[in-house]
């Protein structure tokens, strides 16, 4: 068994961060997240979470506390980009049964106050950018901005697509510019036609485009995500406000309900993410550090996997430690139950946006659509998926 008193030092308090502290406190471990920003937040936005994650959700406790601000969408129509015509829709009714979870939609700001409300003050640094690494065979230390160095035993680098702890410890080449652009913004759905707020996720296909809404905060506001392509990135941030009248002019062909999603979105609050993505790593341990969501395996948002998959990494990562002897071993069974796992989806996410915006929807054909349920990844259950080591 391993020592409850072992120094856990999780760099990053996203949802990755967020959840593997709170998996590692259930297993009777005393994590601490080190966390750059000075609050814990998260970008004005909508996320789902497919019944793989929710099983994980729920096994912190959480089920309840989203249960009041999610979604479960029950229908995924997938419409014709310029008439509007459903192609398909794919039902979502069933997936409880299924899959003894749900599907839920949410505010992304609403699903980091859930976690982060399950933490004790002791539990979180914040304001802790980490400047820079060191890890060994029995233990690590962390080197932060403000000059402040954190001896610890095992650390989780839960540091996001442009990890640090990455960078130093595994791959050192630049995260690379995927040529597609997601453009997100929440509108009030009093400001859209009834559909947007009804309990479905509305995709308008097009090629080289898409555009999706759904409804999240008991139906309140309505999350709006167009994907775009573009041949480079010049901004200088990763994310920048975007304006409404040029994401009009690229969906201009659009139907007439995309049309009025785009008429009300607020011009103060669009904004626009360049989609960047890192090689697939065949290691996540290095000496008493191991890699966990965006920081171990970014992927691009077409499967809705990212968060997913992260907590599904947490998940495992506790059940890990409450599996072994030592702290090796425990890394060890996690990276080897979750490597082939993260890796499928992170293949999957990335030939996704190239799938879905090479479908003609003159020519549309349901049986060459690949979505995360006809791919089984909604199948996985993070609380009782067998460790691998
Ligand atoms: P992050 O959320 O990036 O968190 C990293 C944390 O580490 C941050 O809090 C950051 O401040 C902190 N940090 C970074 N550097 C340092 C440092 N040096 N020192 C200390 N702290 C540091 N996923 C889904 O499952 N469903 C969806 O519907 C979905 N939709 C998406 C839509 C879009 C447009 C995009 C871009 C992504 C979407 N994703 C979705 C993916 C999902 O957002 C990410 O995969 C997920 O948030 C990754 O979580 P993380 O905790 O690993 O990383």
């Amino acid at each position: 068994m391993i020592d409850p008193g072992t120094r856990i030092a999780i760099v990053g308090g996203g949802i990755g961060g967020l959840v593997a502290a709170l998996a590692l406190k259930q297993a009777g471990f005393r994590p601490v997240i080190h966390e750059r920003a000075g609050a814990f937040e998260d970008v004005g936005a909508g996320i789902s979470l497919s019944p793989n994650a929710v099983h994980g959700l729920q096994w912190l406790g959480l089920g309840d506390s989203l249960a009041k601000s999610a979604n479960e969408p029950l229908e995924q129509r997938l419409c014709h980009a310029h008439s509007g015509a459903l192609l398909q829709a794919i039902d979502r009714r069933h997936t409880r049964q299924t899959y003894g979870a749900p599907y839920l939609q949410l505010h992304r700001a609403d699903l980091v106050a859930a976690l982060a409300g399950r933490l004790a003050p002791e539990d979180v640094v914040l304001g802790a950018a980490l400047a820079s690494t060191e890890s060994r065979s029995d233990g690590a230390a962390l080197h932060f901005a403000d000059g402040r160095q954190v001896p610890a035993d095992c650390v989780i680098a839960a540091d996001g697509l442009r990890s640090v702890v990455r960078d130093q410890l595994f791959d050192s080449a630049a995260p690379v510019f995927s040529q597609h652009v997601a453009w997100r913004a929440l509108v009030p759905a009093s400001r859209l036609p009834d559909e947007a707020s009804a309990p479905f996720n509305i995709n308008h296909l097009g090629s080289g485009r898409n555009i999706v809404s759904y409804p999240v905060r008991g139906r309140d506001l309505v999350n709006v995500v167009a994907l775009t392509e573009s041949a480079a990135w010049a901004e200088e941030s990763w994310n920048a406000r975007a304006s409404v009248a040029e994401l009009a002019a690229g969906f201009s062909d659009f139907a007439p309900y995309v049309q009025a999603l785009i008429a009300a979105l607020p011009d103060d609050n669009l904004f626009r993410w360049g989609l960047f993505t890192r090689q697939p790593l065949n290691n996540w341990v290095a000496g008493r550090t191991a890699l966990l969501g965006d920081a171990a395996h970014p992927m691009l948002p077409y499967m809705g996997q990212g968060a997913s998959s992260a907590i599904e990494d947490g998940v495992i990562l506790a059940r890990a430690f409450m599996a072994s002897a030592d702290v090796d071993s425990a890394l060890r069974f996690y990276s080897a139950t979750r490597i082939p796992r993260a890796s499928l989806l992170q293949a999957q996410s990335n030939l996704g946006g190239a799938r879905l915006h090479a479908i003609d929807p003159d020519r549309f054909q349901t049986v060459s659509l690949k979505d995360e349920d006809a791919l089984g990844i909604f199948a996985y259950n993070p609380v009782t998926a067998p460790l691998a080591g």
